[in-house]
This record gives structure tokens, C-alpha cells and sequence, in this order.
């Protein structure tokens, strides 16, 4: 058995977390590829080393810029002192500098935050170092080039038992050589990649985190965390705003069956989340999750005898993907249709498109609502259980709570349900409690 062990910023923000760090690793003689993030935050108002690459980078003046980078040299320099390392970066810094100077991309700046934990780490833990530079491909659009990538990589790791690779960042698959980043929080994705490419069998993410919580924290009051979880549920609570992972690092590993292991490297023996394609594992509570977005709109067509108007809704849609906005839902009745969109991507274009509307269709009316949020509670466990949905309603209304819509996927993994955003926390915490408490 072999695993990949990527590392957040927060688990190597200082030398006592990456003492944690070399811990768990020497732990497990199976945890063969590591890949570290940037230095992260170490306390509330921190600033990350990647922020402050980027801020160095845009620096309006010499001084600006000397006195940032001085700021990323010391936090890297603290993490050596307090490992007592015997281990220079300053050869490195006067390169990075001097690329500084030549302005030579601003995704060369954030990515120099993982190369050098790398290095770090690697000469730490006396694993081999391979730059991500010369062994992950991206393209313009800050897609891993899959085909490049997994033959160079896959043979890459073939010559290294025990190897550091830095996270975030490859090189454009060009062939120009150019560093080329993932979006933020990319070093999830560089993991994913690395677990299937090493043909390892668990990619375990360590963060501060003890696993995926089935609510946010800021809402309900020390929410359980999620055991297990498939890829699908996972899908589904982090598209509606609940965030732990890239959400493009789950598919190299999808694809290749390789389970993914949410940690918290200030909590190693505590099991964590087990993200998985598919288990006989029965959930522990008929949901596996809650999670929910503010800021939904609502536009509400209405025409008299709108059901025997065939192309009524294509014609309605067009005019949506002719301004480029995307749709959530569209709940509808004999006579009405609704469509629920962002506000902040609707508002700038609404009176076109009531415009749109109007001369596409002749509605007789057009109703807009803005106060809408949505809140999406999925589980796997909700097939094989009756009375889900009531639960969920009668927990709202006992505590007085309105839907205002109400939309279960046909694969009865999740039940979406939009109320006013004033009563978003509430029905939040309402159906925590009939379910999990
Ligand atoms: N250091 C990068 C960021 O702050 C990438 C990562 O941590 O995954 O976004």
C-alpha cells in the first residue's frame, strides 16, 4: 500500500507544524509522495506567503517590494532557524529576485511559495525533490494537460521511493518552459494528480480541519463531521457553498478509484473524512450534509394558457444563454414559470432580459424577487428512507419557517429547498437538528 500526503498552508505556517508535519510522515512508511502548499497563516491576521508573493510582485515602489520580500525571507528563514535545518535559500531568493525584477509572470511569483516549502521540506524529511515544474502540464486556461502530464509524471515517480513535489504549479504545456499555476488553492489538485499518477492507494489532504462537517460551522454550533462521503454527495454540498477541497482535485483520483482522506494534522489520530466513489457504508444519519447559498433571484413569468404553448420555455431559456447567465432552477406550474438565477450575475443585465423575455414570449407579467437563498440537504441515505422531505418541512415549520421552493433531484441524492435569506441560518440549524442532534 502506498499514499500520497498533500499538506495546506496551515499545516506548514511554522517550524512547530512542520516538526507535526515530519511526524506524521515518518509515521507511515507508506506515505511515499508529498505535497506541501505555500507557508499558510499563522495566526488570524496572517498574511499567507503566497498573498504576500503576489503582493510583492505588484509592489508600486522599490521600498514596497523590499520590505514584502523581506517579509517572505524571514518567514522562511524562522521555519529553518526552528528546525535548526543546515540549509541555505539564499542562492534561491537571489534568483527569484532578479525574476522579480524582469517581471517575468505573475504565476512564477505565487508559485515560488510552494517551490520553496518544497525544497525545505524535502532536504527535512530527506526526500528526493522534483520540481512540479518539469513533471506537471497546464494549459493556458490552468487545466492540467492531462496526456502530457501522466506519461512524464507517471514515469517520474517511478524513479523516486520517497519524493517531495510542490503543489500549485507545473509549467505551460507549450513546450516554452513558462510557470504556469492553478487557480487558488491548487496544490489540492497537484495531489490528486500526484495519487494517480504514483498508482498510490489513498490521497490523504491534510488540513486544520478534523473532515468534511455536515454543517458550516459558523452556523450550527460544533457540527458533526462527515465519515464517509462519495463523490457525487461532495459534488452536490460543494457546489451549494461548503468548501474543503479544490473542487477540480476530486476527478484524477475519481477516475482511478483512489478514496480521498480529509485530515487534520493538529488532530492526527482523529479518523477524518473518507471520500469515496461509491460504499456499503450505511451513513450515519439519513443526510449526509447541509449547505446553502444566499443571493438567489427569482424572475416569474406568467401568461395565461403558458401550457399549451409549445417552445415556451426553450424560448424563455434562449434569451438566458443568449446573455450568458446561467440558470439554478426553474420550478414551474400551469400557468407560471420561474426561473432562479444569481443576483450578482443578474442584476447588471435584468432589464435586457425582461426585455428578452417580453418580445420572446408576451407574457403577461414578469415578477422579480431578489431575496432568495438556497439551501441543498444531500444524502445517499435518503433512497432507501421514507419521509425525508416531511422531516425537512415540518422542522421549518415548526419554527415558522416559509419555503418558497422546493426541488428534489431525480437521483434522490439531495432535496433543494429556497427560503428568504433572512431565515437562511434558522432553516439551516431546523433541519441539523431533526436529523443529526
Ligand atoms: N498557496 C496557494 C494558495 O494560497 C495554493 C494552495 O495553497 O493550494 O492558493
Amino acid at each position: 500500500m502506498s499514499k500520497v500526503v498533500k499538506f495546506g498552508g496551515s499545516s506548514l505556517a511554522d517550524a512547530s507544524q512542520f516538526k507535526k508535519v515530519y511526524d506524521i510522515v515518518m509515521a507511515d512508511r507508506q506515505r511515499k509522495y508529498v505535497v506541501p502548499s505555500a507557508p499558510g497563516k499563522r495566526f488570524k491576521d496572517d498574511i499567507k506567503v503566497t498573498d504576500l508573493l503576489y503582493k510583492a510582485y505588484d509592489a508600486k515602489s522599490e521600498s514596497e517590494f523590499q520590505r514584502t520580500f523581506e517579509e517572505i525571507r524571514q518567514r522562511y528563514q524562522d521555519i529553518i532557524d526552528g528546525l535548526g535545518l543546515q540549509i541555505s535559500l539564499e542562492e534561491e531568493f537571489a534568483i527569484i529576485e532578479k525574476n522579480f525584477e524582469k517581471q517575468i509572470g505573475v504565476d512564477y511569483a505565487a508559485s515560488r511559495g510552494e517551490y520553496l516549502n518544497g525544497i525545505l521540506l524535502a532536504h527535512y524529511l530527506e526526500f528526493d525533490f522534483i520540481d512540479a515544474k518539469d513533471v506537471i502540464f497546464i494549459d493556458e486556461y490552468g487545466n492540467y494537460d492531462k496526456k502530457k502530464t501522466d506519461s512524464v509524471l507517471s514515469q517520474r515517480l517511478l524513479e523516486s521511493e520517497y519524493a517531495v513535489i510542490p503543489g500549485f504549479y507545473g509549467s505551460l504545456n507549450d513546450g516554452s518552459g513558462q510557470i504556469k499555476a492553478f487557480s487558488r488553492g491548487g496544490s489540492d489538485v497537484t495531489g490528486s494528480i500526484v495519487a494517480k499518477n504514483g498508482k498510490v492507494d489513498l490521497y490523504e489532504n491534510w488540513t486544520d480541519v478534523s473532515g468534511f462537517l455536515v454543517a458550516d460551522p459558523r452556523i450550527v454550533k460544533e457540527p458533526a463531521v462527515i465519515e464517509t462521503i462519495t463523490y457525487k454527495e461532495l459534488r452536490e454540498l460543494s457546489y451549494m457553498g461548503a468548501s474543503v477541497l479544490h473542487e477540480n482535485s476530486v476527478f484524477p483520483v475519481r477516475n482511478e478509484g483512489i478514496p480521498i482522506n480529509i485530515k487534520n494534522t493538529n488532530k492526527p489520530e482523529d479518523p477524518g473524512t473518507l471520500i469515496v466513489e461509491s460504499t456499503c457504508h450505511k451513513p450515519a444519519h439519513v443526510i449526509t450534509g447541509i449547505a446553502g447559498t444566499k443571493g438567489f433571484a427569482t424572475v416569474m413569468i406568467e401568461k395565461d394558457m403558458m401550457n399549451s404553448e409549445i417552445g415556451f420555455g426553450r424560448k424563455v431559456l434562449q434569451v438566458f444563454e443568449d446573455h450568458h447567465l446561467s440558470f439554478e432552477h426553474m420550478p414551474s406550474g400551469i400557468d407560471t414559470m420561474t426561473i432562479i438565477v444569481n443576483t450578482e450575475e443578474f442584476i447588471d443585465k435584468e432589464q435586457d432580459i425582461l426585455a428578452g423575455i417580453h418580445r420572446a414570449v408576451q407574457p403577461d407579467s414578469i415578477i422579480l424577487e431578489s431575496d432568495l437563498a438556497l439551501i441543498a440537504v444531500v444524502g445517499r441515505g435518503m433512497k432507501a428512507s421514507r419521509g425525508t422531505a416531511a422531516r425537512i418541512f415540518n422542522a421549518l415549520a415548526k419554527r415558522n419557517i416559509n419555503i418558497k421552493m422546493i426541488d428534489q433531484g431525480s437521483s434522490e441524492l439531495n432535496i433543494i429547498i429556497g427560503v428568504r435569506n433572512c431565515y437562511f441560518n434558522d432553516a439551516i440549524k431546523a433541519i441539523y437538528n431533526e436529523f443529526i442532534d
